[in-house]
């Protein structure tokens, strides 16, 4: 399904809560529970003073349109150094004999710049170069819920806020996917590709795989093991399968493509099922891909 938002003077004054709120409309997920990876800068001209304000103009309209959303909020910040025990845990894409301690030492620096040594979900620190605008104002507006993955969180807000992210644990870091389907929510991409897709890890384990382990540090003060997702890189390959899936809209110079999330687990796990390198990025010396593969 096709649908142009089109204004004679769009360039000139740039986009309003009016386009992206009759985009969301004309789509048809008003109202509907919504996993959102954004690209602001896709959407080109947007009215408004500032980029956090463009980004809060665009939550906003989802949230008038009756929306819930839910953002990715990483934070890798919070990673500590593999405990000992980490050289028992097979196929992790971690080479316990050559760990880089100075990485992990710059991280505790920024953490103790940031005088937060360790994530709580009432944290509102993340990755923002990787995460972007939207995640990190999302984690700034009253009402938001995160869930607690102290290195791969998710931040939900809107009605049913609490329901996606209250049973996201160290160990079940991917459950805001699980609840995002029993919410019969849709999973939008907003000028991103499929390498930004979180629900695609979910398919992973729907597909039998486990995910990866890294550390952080709990409240205690204790070495806590955290799932995480491995390498996306390569998930542009799942295009053929789930690009006839998607509600598709042009907002601005923007392309929003919108998905069943319980569509695009089930047809991407079976895919993996049934093609598993279709997963894989084209760097031959990823060891997440490398080890994703073999954990037979
Ligand atoms: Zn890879």
């Amino acid at each position: 399904m096709w649908s142009v938002i089109e204004k004679d003077d769009l360039m000139m004054n740039g986009l309003t809560s009016h386009d992206f709120r009759s985009a969301i409309h004309t789509l048809g997920i008003s109202g509907r529970v919504v996993c959102l990876h954004t690209s602001l800068r896709s959407f080109g001209r947007i009215q408004a003073p500032s980029p956090d304000m463009a980004a809060k103009m665009v939550i906003n309209a989802f949230l008038d349109e009756g929306c819930t959303l839910l953002v990715p909020t990483f934070s890798r910040i919070f990673e500590v150094a593999p405990p000992p025990s980490a050289m028992f845990v097979p196929h992790n894409a971690l080479d316990t004999r050559n760990i880089n301690q100075l990485w992990y030492d710059y991280l505790v620096a920024i953490r103790s710049d940031y005088q937060t040594p360790h994530f709580t979900p009432q944290t509102t620190l993340l990755d923002v170069r990787d995460m972007g605008i939207l995640p990190t104002v999302l984690l700034q507006m009253d009402g938001h819920i995160r869930g607690n993955h102290p290195l791969m969180s998710f931040t939900a807000i809107g009605d049913h806020a609490e329901t996606l992210v209250k049973s996201q644990q160290p160990d079940d870091g991917y459950a805001p996917m699980r609840e995002l389907i029993g919410l019969n929510g849709v999973v939008g991409l907003l000028g991103v590709g499929y390498e930004r897709m979180s629900l695609l890890h979910y398919a992973e384990k729907l597909a039998g795989r486990r995910l990866f382990i890294r550390w952080a540090m709990n409240a205690d003060g204790e070495i806590i093991p955290a799932e995480v997702g491995g390498c996306s890189n390569g998930f542009e390959k799942f295009a053929p399968y789930l690009n006839p899936l998607a509600k598709v809209a042009i907002v601005g110079k923007s392309l929003w493509r919108f998905y069943e999330a319980e569509d695009v687990a089930t047809r991407a796990s079976a895919r993996i099922k049934q093609t598993p390198t279709i997963t894989q990025c084209d760097n031959p010396a990823c060891a997440f891909c490398r080890d994703v593969l073999s954990q037979k």
